[in-house]
């Protein structure tokens, strides 16, 4: 007998006198008096199956419950009034695993299914998100295995701060103390002097106190970098890879975005070239709004907005005050108070990258160190790619979860990871 998953049969590629075998979950179930339906669902979809009351089926739809396993067999045929536009007529059912009874449900609280995320990733919605999120992953490899790049796996266990340590997570590693890495880019500096265009898909960690929708504690970051590139280099593999990932998403993804009712035209609009403003232009169009914002205070969550909201689409935001950047952000020769550091800002969630281009030159490095209170001798080891053939680069780091939360427009970015780590929440 045929075995077939649901995403066939809602395509229409099964005929109508031919019996099939579904195995699969129970979604949902309403009971009649000569008739039951069971909703069941696979990883590919959701189907609704009909038991009659005098079929032999009909004392095992009686037993089953939400969420029991089994495998079902019967004829598919075409039903407009289904959800999905088919149905099955069910002939016999095999229970796998009798369900107890499901703790998730309607009347839930949000914070309930929250705790209950090693249940709830099985919802449609999740199930549809984490599709999504895979093509990401997927899309973004293409474009940068297109471009020649190498990807590369660096270290999550790290022995110095990339930048400010009040991020750091420590950890006791042994009898010393290490931290988990919050960007691989100096790593991706180190592999860039052997492979050139390399890139990595990472998790990286933040000891973000702060609680809003883009902020996890642990977030996969897709970073990359190159050697002999400036900030018009940047900014236009940025948009590059921005276009290929959402242009490539809206064509493969077209029924997730359909069944989570997500707009796919947003990212069928995206288009390099991305509109670019200078910080100075940022701090300008944000006066009227934002009076107490002068030239030198970083761009908040709530700037940021404001200004995306104006652009409606991706854009940059580059040449940020030296002061606010890290310590191996490259500045303008005849304007070091300018680092030449970018941003990609989406609507609705402001910056989802950074990139810039890096100071190859040692000694500026060191004095930069010292300007910002680092010991030179922490990073020797970085030092020495200065040291040994130095050469002009330039890289960025994108959060995952950002992109995904923008693509689908969902309320928070924890819907954007299959299990979040919050300030709050590690569990399961
Ligand atoms: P923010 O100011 O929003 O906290 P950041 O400037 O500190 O972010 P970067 O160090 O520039 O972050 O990291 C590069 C990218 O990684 C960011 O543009 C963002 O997309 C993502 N990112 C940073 N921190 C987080 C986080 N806590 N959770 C999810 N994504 C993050
Ligand atoms: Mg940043």
């Amino acid at each position: 007998m045929a075995l077939k998953k649901i995403r066939e049969i809602l395509d229409g590629c099964c005929l109508a006198d031919q019996t099939i075998q579904i195995r699969g979950w129970v979604y949902r179930k309403r009971e009649g008096k000569e008739l039951i339906f069971l909703v069941l669902r696979d990883s590919t979809g959701v189907i609704q199956c009909t038991v009659k009351k005098n079929s032999s089926a009909w004392s095992d739809a009686q037993k089953v419950t939400i969420e029991s396993s089994l495998t079902l067999e019967g004829v598919a045929h075409e039903d407009k009034r289904a959800p999905g536009g088919y149905e099955v007529s069910t002939e016999s059912i095999n229970i796998t695993g009798l369900a107890e009874t499901f703790p998730i449900g309607k009347d839930k609280s949000e914070e309930f299914i929250r705790d209950m995320r090693h249940l709830w990733l099985r919802s449609r919605k999740m199930n549809l998100v984490m599709k999504v999120r895979n093509q990401v992953f997927e899309s973004a490899r293409e474009y940068f295995n297109s471009q020649k790049y190498t990807e590369v796996s660096p270290p999550m266990f790290i022995s110095a701060a990339v930048e400010g340590g009040s991020t750091l997570f420590g950890l006791k590693y042994f009898d010393q103390q290490l931290y988990l890495t919050q960007s691989s880019q100096l790593y991706l500096e180190i592999l860039m002097f052997s492979l050139e265009k390399v890139f990595c898909i990472a998790p990286s960690f933040r000891a973000e106190k702060s609680r809003t929708i883009r902020h996890l504690t642990e977030y996969w970051h897709m970073e990359g970098e190159w050697p002999f590139a400036d900030m018009n280099d940047l900014m236009a593999f940025e948009e590059g890879l921005m276009t290929h990932i959402c242009q490539s998403v809206s064509e493969k993804c077209e029924k997730e975005f359909a069944e989570l009712g997500a707009d796919i035209n947003k990212l069928k609009a995206v288009k390099a070239p991305f509109p670019k403003i200078t910080y100075k232009e940022a701090i300008e169009r944000l006066k009227p709004k934002n009076p107490a914002l002068d030239w030198g205070a970083d761009l908040g969550y709530e700037d940021e907005k404001v200004l995306a909201e104006e652009f409606g689409q991706p854009f940059f935001v580059y040449d940020y005050p030296t002061e606010i950047k890290a310590f191996y952000c490259k500045t303008y020769q005849d304007h070091p108070e300018i680092a030449m550091s970018v941003d990609m800002m989406v609507p609705r969630i402001g910056e989802i990258s950074t990139g810039g281009a890096r100071e190859d030159n040692k000694e500026i490095l060191i004095e930069r160190m010292k300007a910002q209170g680092l010991n030179p001798q922490d990073y020797e080891w970085y030092l020495d790619l200065r040291r040994y053939g130095t050469v002009p680069h330039a890289g960025f780091g994108m959060g995952v979860e950002r992109l995904i939360v923008w693509m689908l427009d969902l309320d928070n970015i924890i819907d954007a990871i299959p299990f979040p780590r919050t300030t709050r929440r590690f569990y399961p």
